[in-house]
């Protein structure tokens, strides 16, 4: 990184990635910001956290992206919708970083998972990561939701041990008032992993009264199970959580008196996926 770039300090650690970040990196000059979008070399990261088990599998080490072009209403991190709220951070750091807990994660059948944000916005930096935690032989994992899983090559895509998709729900409409955007660049990256073999968990979050109709589940269920390569399902409840962050960001939470689901809400999503023939949790 060049001397006249000035970053706000943050520990790249975070004991979550529920702690708010803002304005990190916002005199970071916009050059600088392109230049690491092209190369890689650099990254920006809301943070890294260890010990997930939630993310993959084992225990992970996550690197929680900056940067994401969907808006979903029940977003947990709207904080990492900027880019430069997040870290910059070079990729040599990055994998001094990682090289920390490489014995750990091996021992606890873990690895590298990338979230976010959306990962993929920095998909270089991404590659590079990758790269680097493959060297250590450290399982990788991207969690995305597959809106620019075209910028991956065939070739890059290979090389990444596990994609855990996100699918918000079915209905075309319905998810671009959930998100802001088309579900079909989804569905195009679930039927390429498909068709490359490529080892996918998909993840859908139950939001009571938003994304919890079971004919819309049914479908997701049905044309997951179908393309073959899906290990596992991880039905993730909605939580409050993020709420706080919503209110400090002066941004309009809608979801502000969702409960999350109940146990039996969830039993009955997750037993939609599994008469569809998928191992569901
Ligand atoms: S895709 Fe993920 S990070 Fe982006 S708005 Fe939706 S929930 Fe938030």
């Amino acid at each position: 990184m060049s001397d006249d770039v000035t970053v706000i300090e943050a520990p790249l650690e975070a004991k979550s990635p529920f702690e708010l970040r803002v304005g990190v990196s916002r005199n970071v000059p916009e050059s600088a910001v392109r230049i690491a979008l092209a190369t890689g070399d650099m990254g920006f990261l809301h943070s890294f956290t260890t010990g997930s088990t939630v993310d993959g599998p084992g225990v992970r080490v996550v690197a929680w992206t900056s940067g994401c072009m969907w808006r979903c209403q029940y977003c947990h991190n709207p904080d990492t919708w900027t880019m430069t709220n997040g870290i910059p951070v070079t990729i040599e750091k990055a994998t001094e970083e990682l090289r920390k807990y490489r014995h750990g994660l091996k021992v606890m059948s873990g690895g590298l998972t990338v979230s976010g944000g959306e990962p993929l916005m920095q998909h270089r930096f991404v590659v590079k990561l990758f790269a680097a935690a493959k060297e250590m032989g450290v399982h990788t994992a991207l969690d995305t939701n597959g809106y620019y899983g075209d910028r991956l090559s065939d070739q890059e895509l290979d090389a990444i041990d596990l994609v855990l998709l996100d699918i918000k729900t079915w209905d075309s409409e319905r998810h671009r008032e959930l998100t802001g955007m088309d579900v079909v660049r989804t569905l195009e990256f679930a039927l390429r992993l498909a068709a490359r073999r490529r080892s996918m968990w998909l993840r859908f979050v139950l939001v009571p009264g938003v994304s919890d109709d079971p004919e819309e589940i049914a479908k997701i269920a049905s044309f997951s199970a179908a393309l073959g390569n899906v290990e596992r399902v991880d039905v993730l409840p909605f939580h409050q959580l993020g709420r706080y962050k919503w209110k400090q960001l002066g941004m309009n939470y809608t979801l502000e008196h969702v409960e999350p689901p109940s146990p039996d809400l969830l039993e009955r999503t997750v037993t939609i996926f599994r008469k569809a023939g998928l191992t569901a949790h």
